[in-house]
């Protein structure tokens, strides 16, 4: 996974969430089973302190593990041990994306959507079961439900 979005990051940990944010003909939501943005490698998102606290960045490297992935994330239930208690830079929301990315609420549904794919581009690829279904759940709204 990596840096290389247009939008200057990567949605480090965006998690498992019934958020949905309408904008057009698709609407943005987490896929069960996914987890392509938990991976946390810091090579792959060199501007984290653009958008991170020093807290937050603190907080970051110490939750990505040996292998990248982060720590939290159980990859063979494909899901997010601390979901309620994530932190702000896992959440796909209106406030945390305007503080970090200057997002404003109108841009987020596109915003994020773009990032998922390539988030999973990266993880799974382009023609990945991963990638089948986050477009079908957008375009068709059929929700996979969250964690
Ligand atoms: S804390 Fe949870 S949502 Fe955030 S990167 Fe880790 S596993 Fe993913
Ligand atoms: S990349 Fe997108 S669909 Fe996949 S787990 Fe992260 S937020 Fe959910």
């Amino acid at each position: 996974m990596v840096e290389a979005t247009p939008f200057g990051l990567r949605l480090s940990a965006l998690g498992r969430t019934i958020v949905k944010f309408s904008n057009g003909m698709k609407t943005w939501q987490c896929i069960r089973g996914c987890g392509a943005c938990c991976y946390l490698d810091p090579s792959e998102r060199p501007d984290l302190e653009e958008y991170l606290s020093p807290e937050e960045l603190q907080q970051y490297f110490s939750m990505v593990g040996h292998d990248g992935w982060c720590v939290n994330y159980d990859r063979v239930g494909k899901t997010c041990r601390i979901y309620p208690d994530r932190p702000r830079f896992c959440r796909v929301e209106p406030e945390s994306f305007g503080e970090m990315f200057g997002i404003e609420p109108e841009e987020l549904n596109e915003f994020a959507i773009e990032c998922c794919r390539e988030h999973i581009s990266d993880i799974y690829g382009d023609n990945s079961w991963e990638m089948v279904r986050f477009e079908s759940a957008i375009a068709n709204g059929d929700a996979h439900g969250s964690e």
